[in-house]
């Protein structure tokens, strides 16, 4: 396989990071970028399940200066777009693919990137592709996790549908079901199927939906917890916390979820909502993860892979964890202002970002304190 491009930037992955990043590079007037996707723009959310919706509300309020919180560029609404407070995920697909086509972004669907090689003296990167190689000066990594679920978390787990593989509640057969994992993912799964008039039994290590940390990346949504309180009226659901998961087996009737000291017996498949590992696997090496994360610099750059930037969910300082879009988004300008300084680009535009509430540097404002 032979180098056959020489770029500036290369962002991998066409999801509400990569967009949004690569919106703020045409604003800044770069263009000796691309954007590569493995399927298509905004195929994660193209793959929620289909009753699975934004927790994060939209709304229609950046005339007042205050975005809408899943919007991912200035002056663009998601419920404005689709007439929707809690978009579905085509939905917001739809988004992304609108704000797309609208700045012209140069992506390139359908090519998967395999590897990253960094070039010692920081002269880039190799990009190993399906399609063969590019070499970039600077890589900012918007894989997601999504498409990287957490399918071994115990023995047996991989005798069990873990939920970014449903795609309608509705296709899947019996009366009643089990799912271990009781946060967003795994609680939406139960809040589903309980619509549809199953009865579900949600088993958790801890106990997401009694917390009460004010920060929505660690306890439910309001959302979240308000359609659970309306379904656990019916009885149809039962929350099972503070017992973990050890293996499942298969049995005569159906399903053995064993813990320490109990097990059940589930008729049908039981459900997985354990979360996801993340697509930094791929390009372990370039990052240190000696505190159990990815450690960045303040501009979001890998300490041990000058050049290598990291956006969206997977982005966290300390107890700061970015995993949510009005979260996320604002570190956009942030990576690439530090590019264009690189590149000897003016950055003025960045002052707009900045005025919109895009443009976070300092983090000593993301505390998740609350008066009441
Ligand atoms: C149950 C649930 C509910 C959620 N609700 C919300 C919510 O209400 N609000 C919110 O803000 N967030 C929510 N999230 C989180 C949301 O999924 C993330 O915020 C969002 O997907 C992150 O965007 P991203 O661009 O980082 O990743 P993704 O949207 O996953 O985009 C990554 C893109 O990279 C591509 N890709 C991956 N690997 C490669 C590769 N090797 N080569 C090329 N391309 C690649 C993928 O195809 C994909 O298009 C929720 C998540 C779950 C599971």
């Amino acid at each position: 396989m032979k180098t056959f491009e020489t770029l500036d930037v290369v962002i991998v992955g066409a999801g509400a990071a990569g967009i949004g990043c690569g919106v703020v590079l045409r604003d800044l007037g770069i263009t000796n970028y691309v954007i590569l996707e493995r399927d298509r723009v905004g195929a994660s959310f193209l793959n929620w399940p289909a009753e699975m919706c934004f927790i994060t509300p939209s709304f229609p309020s950046h005339g007042f200066g205050l975005l809408d919180l899943n919007a991912i560029t200035l002056k663009s609404s998601p419920a404005l777009m689709v007439q929707r407070e809690h978009l579905t995920g085509k939905e917001y697909a739809f988004y992304l693919q609108t704000i797309a086509e609208h700045f012209q972004l140069p992506i390139r669907t359908e090519i998967e990137v395999k590897n990253l090689k960094s070039l010692p003296q920081e002269r880039g990167f190799i990009i190993t592709t399906s399609e063969g190689e590019i070499q970039s000066r600077f890589v900012i990594w918007a894989a997601g996790e999504f498409q990287y679920p957490n399918r071994n978390p115990f023995p047996g787990a991989q005798l069990c549908l873990h939920n970014s593989q449903v795609q309608s509640w509705k296709q899947l057969e019996g009366d009643e079901f089990y799912i271990i994992g009781g946060y967003e993912s795994g609680i939406d799964a139960a809040i589903n199927l309980s619509l549809l008039g199953k009865k579900v039994r949600v088993i958790d290590r801890a106990s997401k939906w009694l917390s009460t940390d004010p920060d929505p990346s660690i306890s439910l949504s309001p959302y979240t917890l308000q359609r659970l309180e309306f379904l656990y009226k019916t009885g149809r659901i039962e929350l099972i916390h503070d017992v973990a998961v050890e293996e499942v087996k298969r049995v005569k009737k159906g399903y053995a979820i064993q813990s320490k000291s109990d097990r059940w017996i589930s008729p049908t498949v039981p459900i997985l909502g354990t979360g996801f590992t993340g697509s930094l696997g791929l390009i372990a090496d370039l990052f240190d993860f000696s505190n159990g994360y990815a450690l960045l610099t303040d501009k979001d750059e890998s300490t041990i892979s000058p050049g290598l930037f990291l956006v969206g969910s997977q982005v966290r300082h300390g107890n700061v964890i970015f995993c949510f879009i009005y979260k996320f988004r604002q570190r956009f300008a942030v990576v690439a202002n530090a590019i264009a300084q690189r590149l000897a680009i003016n950055t003025s535009v960045l002052e707009a970002y900045r005025q919109a509430g895009l443009f976070l540097e300092d983090l000593s404002c993301c505390e998740n304190d609350c008066v009441c």
